[in-house]
Order: structure tokens, then C-alpha cells, then sequence
């Protein structure tokens, strides 16, 4: 998802390296894989992963090798007050609402985001497709 830098907090960039590296001590808070670091996940299992090297060949157990790459992750957790959380709201940086993870954790933790904005991305070239062969049959 791109990111809108001015949706964040001025002092995002310091938020994000406290909770990446002094809370989650450098690992995703979901998996534990290791900042910064080639690792391979299991084909059966992709939760599963190891420490790989970034020469290592697929094969029928292991994908190939990736470098995991920690981002803050917003989960959307409820206010104190009752009022529902947004994952969309990035000021919100509570502590609670944060989650330090792996490229992996991270896109399933917006998978439906991620869904919903293809398919909106889709119907809009459609949209647009069939306006333009609208206007084609104008001339
Ligand atoms: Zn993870």
C-alpha cells in the first residue's frame, strides 16, 4: 500500500524504530523472524521458516531465500473510551495498536485491504475501458 507520509505522526520515523528495535528487540512480533536478515519459509508450512543464505536454490521444501525487511504494522485495536480502531488511522500510535513484523505477517495483517483495493483498481480500468469504447463509438 503506498504510504501517505502525511497521514503519520511528525516523529513517526523515531515511533517506529523504538517499537521495531527496543520493544520487538529487532524480530517480527508475530513470526520472530529476524530484521535485516535472509531467511527461507517452508512450502508446506510458510510460517515455518529458517536461516538461509541468500545463494540458497529453491527447492520442494524451501522457497527461495528473502531478506525480511520489519515494518509497523497498525492493527486497529479498540480505544480505551469503546470507540472502534482503525487500522487506517495512522496517528494512532498507541502502543497496543502496533505490531513490529516481517514483510510476510504484515501483508497477511492487510489482506483484505490489500483485496478490496484490487478490486477496486480492477473496476475502475473496467469502468474506464468501457467509457473509452463508449466514446469510440461516438465517431
Ligand atoms: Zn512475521
Amino acid at each position: 500500500m503506498a504510504m501517505r507520509k502525511d497521514a503519520y505522526p511528525a516523529n513517526w520515523e523515531e515511533i517506529s524504530r523504538r517499537i521495531r528495535y527496543e520493544r520487538a528487540g529487532g524480530k517480527c512480533e508475530w513470526c520472530g523472524a529476524p530484521n535485516d536478515t535472509y531467511i527461507r519459509r517452508n512450502r508446506v508450512n510458510p510460517a515455518l521458516w529458517e536461516l538461509a543464505s541468500p545463494e540458497d536454490e529453491p527447492d520442494a521444501q524451501w522457497y527461495r531465500p528473502i531478506k525480511v525487511m520489519l515494518t509497523v504494522h497498525h492493527i486497529g485495536v479498540d480505544k480505551p473510551d469503546g470507540t472502534p480502531g482503525d487500522r487506517h488511522d495512522k496517528l494512532d500510535v498507541r502502543d497496543e495498536n502496533l505490531a513490529a513484523l516481517c514483510q510476510r505477517c504484515h501483508l497477511f495483517a492487510d489482506l483484505d485491504i490489500h483485496i478490496e483495493n484490487a478490486r477496486q483498481t480492477r473496476r475502475a480500468k473496467r469502468e474506464q475501458s468501457a467509457q473509452e469504447s463508449g466514446q469510440m463509438r461516438l465517431f
